[in-house]
């Protein structure tokens, strides 16, 4: 069972933006022309429910998006890189390798995310005309995509638990299901304690159940349950009550009060979790008065009589569990499709602006926030660029750029526009 792989992701990077001019007859002198980069190609990553290993990607071991195509004159615009879509099973999380940072959860199904961005493509020439500069050579360069090493690890969700005090049958229950059905698989799993198996009924529809031990356990040693199993437990669909109805010392009746005060007190949402109460052991001895004892108590509750040991009346458990786990996963499906094709985008903290040296007395603020407010400036108007100068300065890029070491009489491109450096 693969359920931890690294592999490297690279986006592509943005095309150059073209430098040409306007050649034709009637136009001797004819104005900058050359048209912007394409965008490179993204990496998302798709959830897709057919897969249930990390398998694929192990063979895949890291994925590069398109490079974005170069612009052309007459103003064309480059193609835009192909965009990669890497799919993964339900359960998938992604980390940044280089620091354990977790990029994203995929727990709902068709989730989309876009984890590494395409490089932007350059604008060409064409947008940088002003009236100072009608014919300028330069055009920008394509961003680089971003690229990083991800840790990408499957942990199986458990769309059931078993829940129960010690020794009332939980294991039992769990091996009974892979023994009657040999397609069962074992998933083996270093970081999630918990026994875990894919339960398959005879008309093939399947689900994920795991033994939750550490539940009671450990509240009844004091400790507090990790949150790893907490994730784990409040995933689970439906809780598989499990009640011990033999004679063995346990009352059933002040466990299955116990259990469910745990719950309550270990957080409120896991009170309202679908339940399914099992009396197990009606094989032994006392089992039948007890379980007369439990109904007369709880007169409302469906009780489903079972004997792990003698594997009965496990079948039927297994469809009513099979019931609440479709309800809820149809409920969970009409939620991600209301929300229409939702990109969770992986944003890494980048400054306001960087300040690269062009060579040649040419300096260039590379940023969003610039660039969107230099689409709204009307260059040929003073005011306006007047007052888009006084918001660079307030943004400390003036100083920046005198630190990094623009002088007087430099150029320095902004968004679309070429200034004249002023100290
Ligand atoms: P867990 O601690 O809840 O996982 O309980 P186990 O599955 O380890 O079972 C504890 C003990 O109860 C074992 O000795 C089992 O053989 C026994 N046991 C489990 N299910 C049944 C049952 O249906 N009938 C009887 N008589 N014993 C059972
Ligand atoms: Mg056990």
């Amino acid at each position: 069972m693969i359920d931890l792989i690294k592999m490297h992701v690279k986006a592509g990077d943005g095309g150059k933006g073209a430098v040409a001019f306007r050649h034709e007859k009637y136009y001797p002198n004819g104005g900058p022309f050359g048209g912007d980069g394409g965008r490179g190609g993204h990496i998302y990553f798709v959830v897709d429910t057919n897969e249930t290993t990390l398998a694929k990607l192990r063979y895949t071991k890291s994925a590069k998006g398109g490079t974005g195509g170069n612009g052309m004159t007459k103003k064309m615009h480059g193609k835009d890189g192909d965009d990669v879509e890497l799919h993964v099973p339900l359960g998938t999380m992604i980390r940044n390798a280089a620091n354990g940072d977790l990029m994203a959860d995929l727990t709902k199904p068709h989730q989309i995310v876009l984890i590494a961005h395409g490089g932007k493509g350059g604008l060409g020439n064409m947008h940088f005309a002003t009236g100072r500069n009608d014919a300028p050579e330069y055009a920008q360069p394509g961003e680089i995509g971003e690229s990083f090493d991800l840790q990408i690890e499957l942990r199986l969700l458990a769309d059931a638990g078993l829940i129960g005090f010690p020794s009332v049958g939980k294991s039992t229950f769990l091996s009974v299901c892979s023994k009657a059905r040999p397609q069962i698989a074992d998933y083996p799993f270093t970081t999630l304690e918990p026994n875990i198996g894919v339960v398959r009924l005879p008309d093939d529809r399947s689900f994920v159940l795991a033994d939750m031990p550490g539940l009671i356990e450990g509240a009844a040693e004091g400790k507090g349950l990790g949150d790893e199993f907490l994730r784990h437990i409040k995933r689970c669909r439906v809780l598989i009550h499990v009640l011990d109805m033999s004679e063995s010392g346990r009352d059933p009746l002040k466990d299955y009060r116990m259990i469910n005060l745990e719950l309550k007190n270990y957080d409120a949402e896991l009170e309202k979790k679908p339940q399914i109460v099992v009396a197990n052991k009606m094989d032994a001895e006392g089992a039948e008065e007890n379980l007369k004892r439990f109904k007369e108590a709880h007169p409302d509750l469906e009780v489903y009589e079972v004997s792990a040991l003698e594997h009965k009346g496990v079948t039927e458990v297994l469809y009513a569990a099979m019931t609440e786990i479709e309800q809820a996963r149809a409920a969970a499906e009409a939620e991600t499709s209301t929300e229409e094709t939702v990109v969770y985008r992986y944003e890494p903290k980048r400054p306001d602006y960087v300040i690269r040296n062009l060579g040649n007395h040419r300096w260039k603020v590379d940023s969003e926030k610039v660039d969107r407010l230099a689409e709204q400036v009307d260059f040929d108007k003073e005011d306006d660029t007047y007052q888009f100068a006084m918001t660079l300065e307030k943004m400390g890029i003036d100083a920046a750029l005198y630190k990094a070491g623009a002088r007087d009489g430099d150029q320095v491109i902004v968004g679309t526009y070429i200034m004249d450096y002023h100290e």
